[in-house]
């Protein structure tokens, strides 16, 4: 067995053999989708770790039409935490179910694409995404028997690669993450199921889907330190 490094990662070669390449640092994928959660695991990862950072957003198009103001946002809050914390590799991928009568579960194709740019991540650098993050707060249960299925999901669009292990910092509430969270990039944060069109072209919050009850106390918040 030979062992030698180059620069971030270490090269293993049995004689005549495959040769093995594994980076110094665990690499971590976040799938962000511009919700609060994601954003909280990103902003994690990035300053509490030295992890290589790999983001991806999912364009998930449907009947909901969500899926501009989605991007938007996450492209802001890419371009804020380049800024601020430190530069990582960004990609976009699109799913339209448009036409659908059902939304299906959006974690479904955000794992079909996360394996996917694992898949590509090992075939361009020839070593494993060790870490998935997609972000998780208290206040949402999680769905009966469908954890497996995520997992599935995840493996086999990175076959015949190993998939990674999700990855999750202690749960906390939603409430929590904001607080974490510096209040230009709550701002910048997009939750709402159901936007509302604007005649001046913009987009606001419904403020009745699930997702915007349970945003409430951090919406009057928001209000509340742009009012003092
Ligand atoms: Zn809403």
């Amino acid at each position: 067995m030979t062992k030698n490094s180059k620069a971030g990662v270490t090269v293993r070669q049995k004689p005549g053999g495959k040769i093995f390449l594994k980076p110094k640092k665990p690499v971590s994928l976040v799938m962000l989708s511009s919700g609060l959660d994601s954003l909280y695991a990103l902003v994690k990862i990035l300053t509490e770790t030295d992890d290589i950072v790999l983001v991806h957003h999912v364009h998930i198009i449907n009947n909901e039409n969500r899926h501009e103001i989605e991007a938007t946002r996450t492209r802001q809050i890419v371009d804020w935490c380049q800024k601020k914390y430190r530069r990582f590799r960004y990609s976009e991928s699109t799913i339209n179910h448009t036409g659908f009568t059902g939304f299906g579960f959006d974690i479904m194709s955000v794992a079909f694409e996360a394996g996917m740019v694992c898949r590509s991540f090992y075939q361009a650098n020839n070593y494993p995404v060790s870490k998935l993050l997609t972000g998780w707060c208290t206040e949402e249960e999680p769905y009966p028997g469908r954890a497996p299925h995520v997992k599935a999901v995840v493996a086999a669009n990175s076959f015949p690669y190993e998939p990674p292990n999700f990855f999750f910092f202690d749960r906390v509430t939603k409430m929590e993450e904001a607080r974490y969270l510096p209040p230009e990039l709550v701002s910048l944060s997009w939750t709402c199921r159901q936007p509302v069109m604007l005649p001046d072209g913009d987009v606001e919050e419904c403020g009745k889907c699930a997702s915007c009850e349970i945003m409430q106390p951090i919406y009057s918040m928001q209000k509340k330190a742009v009012g003092s």
